[in-house]
């Protein structure tokens, strides 16, 4: 048996590029695209580089603080981690342990089946209906965990709090994961329901609504034993996730809460801007309430549109997967970004 033979083999996740190109319009990777606000600029420049030397805190127990007082929970409620990816890889590792297979949508986060295959864990596919909703019914069947996202990615459709209850009751006993990494762009967070249901862990991230992907700051909350489990999981890989700077950053960003509501409100007013004028053009789409549109054209192929758009200095992000390759996911900048993004749209349409 050769070295190469003990080499592991896993087909990683594909992240939307980031490419280095100057006056690109990025709208690939549902990044933010305001800064993310004067505290956090300020909590850098009074950064003491003194700190650097000295390890973080393992647990980052001041920003635990302030998010549990956020969210209105006890600090043994709240797990953080690098990033959610990283928050959701562990929590596969924590919670996902039983034989039967985990359920999550045929069309969700590509990331979940990722880490399934790497840590060899049944999974199934449940097939969203034709309008690409989640159906709480499929999820009766046996299994050893349930995760999706609310509002789903990359359709960008949310379900009721009653749905997920609904969910949450017939799986009394598996973990149900809510990956509200898009929630605070019109959604409702399923928060109120950790008080009743100790097998629901939900996930949250700084990177899209908090302007925050640079740094890598995620959250899982839920109850103490799932969290506990989750720390000592963490602290069997790697007792340190969260740098000094990060950590810093993190609590500006708490602080900076108004300010980061009232982007996510621009937000969603560009959304609901983007989506009428699309519709005009003849364009469908789901309902988003994320910080992204789903949207395909009739009579246009989307791998076309994107490769058009591409040329004319605006990235989106195009899977070619079976049920959504006639799709484009655009995720919403400015108002003037989207401006421009549907003027080079009806140029391209009118060429074609
Ligand atoms: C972006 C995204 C994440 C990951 O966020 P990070 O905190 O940047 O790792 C998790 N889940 C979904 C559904 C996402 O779209």
């Amino acid at each position: 048996m050769s070295w190469q033979d003990k080499l592991r083999n896993v087909e990683p996740y594909q992240a939307g590029e980031q490419p280095q190109i100057k006056n690109l319009i990025k709208l690939n990777t549902n990044e933010n695209p305001y800064d993310p606000g004067t505290k956090v600029k300020q909590a850098i420049l009074d950064f003491d580089s003194s700190l650097l030397p000295l390890y973080p805190r393992p647990d980052a127990d001041e920003l635990k603080h302030s998010l549990a007082l956020y969210h209105g929970l006890a600090d043994d409620q709240v797990f953080i981690g690098n990033g959610s990816d990283e928050v959701l890889a562990l929590t596969f590792l924590t919670c996902f342990n039983g034989e039967k297979p985990v359920l999550f949508p045929d069309i969700s986060y590509s990331f979940y089946p990722v880490y399934c295959e790497l840590y060899g864990i049944n999974y199934h596919k449940v097939p969203l209906n034709e309008q690409l909703e989640i159906v709480k019914e499929d999820y009766y069947q046996e299994n050893s965990g349930i995760i999706f996202p609310n509002p789903n990615a990359p359709t960008g459709l949310l379900v009721t709090s009653e749905l997920i209850e609904d969910i949450l009751k017939h799986n009394s006993e598996s973990i149900v994961v809510i990956d509200e990494a898009y929630i605070d762009f019109g959604g409702e967070s399923v928060v109120p329901l950790l008080k009743k249901y100790p097998n629901l862990l939900i996930t949250q991230t700084f990177s899209k609504f908090r302007s925050l992907a640079g740094i890598r700051l995620g959250v899982a909350l839920g109850n103490t034993e799932i969290i506990s489990k989750l720390y000592d999981v963490k602290n069997s890989f790697n007792s340190y996730p969260i740098d000094s700077l990060a950590q810093v950053i993190g609590l500006a960003s708490i602080e900076d809460s108004d300010y980061i509501h009232d982007n996510a409100k621009k937000i969603i007013e560009t959304r609901e801007y983007t989506k009428k004028e699309l519709k005009a053009l003849g364009f469908v789409m789901p309902d988003s309430y994320a910080n992204f549109i789903f949207v395909k054209h009739p009579q246009y192929d989307a791998k076309d549109l994107f490769i058009k758009l591409r040329e004319r200095g605006i990235l989106v992000r195009y899977f070619d997967k079976p049920r959504i390759d006639q799709y484009l996911r655009v995720t919403i900048g400015t108002q003037k970004q989207m401006e421009t993004f549907v003027q080079v749209i009806k140029e391209i349409l009118s060429l074609l």
